[in-house]
C-alpha cells in the first residue's frame, strides 16, 4: 500500500495564503502557473502584494498615471503655456 510521504515543512510554507493589500481578499493561485504570491502592489502599497484583480484595476492604472504625468511635464506644449 502507499507509503506516507515525508512531510516537508517547505511545502507547507509555500502554501501560506497571502492577502491582497488593497481589497484584503486572499490571493488565489494562478490557474495555469500555480503562482500564489500575487503581484507587486507598488506604487499603491509599498512592499505590498495584491491580487490579479487589483493589479489590473488599481496598480497598473496608477503606474500609467505616473508615466502620463511625466510625459505631460516633458511635453513641449505645456512648457510654452503662458
Ligand atoms: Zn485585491
Amino acid at each position: 500500500m502507499g507509503k506516507v510521504k515525508d512531510m516537508d515543512t517547505k511545502e507547507s510554507r509555500e502554501q501560506e495564503i497571502l492577502k491582497c493589500c488593497i481589497c484584503e481578499k486572499e490571493i488565489e493561485a494562478h490557474p495555469i502557473s500555480g503562482w500564489s504570491q500575487g503581484n507587486n502592489a507598488e506604487p499603491v502599497v509599498k512592499d505590498g502584494r495584491c491580487c490579479d484583480f487589483c493589479n489590473d484595476l488599481v496598480v497598473i492604472p496608477e503606474r500609467f498615471k505616473k508615466v502620463a504625468w511625466k510625459m505631460i511635464e516633458e511635453w513641449p506644449h505645456t512648457k510654452n503655456k503662458s
